[in-house]
């Protein structure tokens, strides 16, 4: 399961996934990490059973944290199969059924933003931002 995670550095540079880890033992994969000065946000996927523990364990520690599952949003009445974003996605995300229509794996994403942006009908959009 993919967790959002923002997180402020106002107070310090704080390794809180590191801490997460070692207090509960559940391994994170961070698949996107975004950080500057004064605050970071990290895209992590953890087993589906440690969601709860993981989630309670970073608020704590005052981060704030979405479960993401299906957060990009696919407006099929826009979209015209033209396939960028099936080029363009690392995660392989997007394929063609047999009729050459657009299929989407939402759990696969990673929220990179590149498919976003490449759609030449903005079709795509996160969830919230459409
Ligand atoms: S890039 Fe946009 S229009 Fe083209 S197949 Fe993907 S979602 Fe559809
Ligand atoms: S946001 Fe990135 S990972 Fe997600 S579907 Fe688009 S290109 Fe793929």
């Amino acid at each position: 399961m993919k967790l959002l995670v923002t997180f402020s550095r106002k107070e310090g540079k704080k390794p809180i996934i590191a801490q997460v880890v070692r207090d509960t033992g559940v391994l994170i994969n961070v698949e996107r990490a975004l950080i500057d000065s004064s605050e970071g946000e990290a895209l992590i996927d953890i087993p589906d059973e440690s969601c709860r523990l993981v989630k309670e364990k970073l608020e704590g520690m005052g981060a704030a944290v979405r479960i993401l599952e299906e957060e990009l949003n696919l407006d099929e009445a826009e979209c015209v199969d033209c396939g960028a974003c099936v080029s363009i996605c690392p995660q392989e995300v997007f394929s063609f059924d047999g009729n050459w229509k657009l299929r989407m794996e939402g759990k696969k994403c990673v929220l990179c933003g590149r498919c976003i942006e490449i759609c030449p009908h903005r079709a795509l959009s996160r969830k919230g931002e459409a």
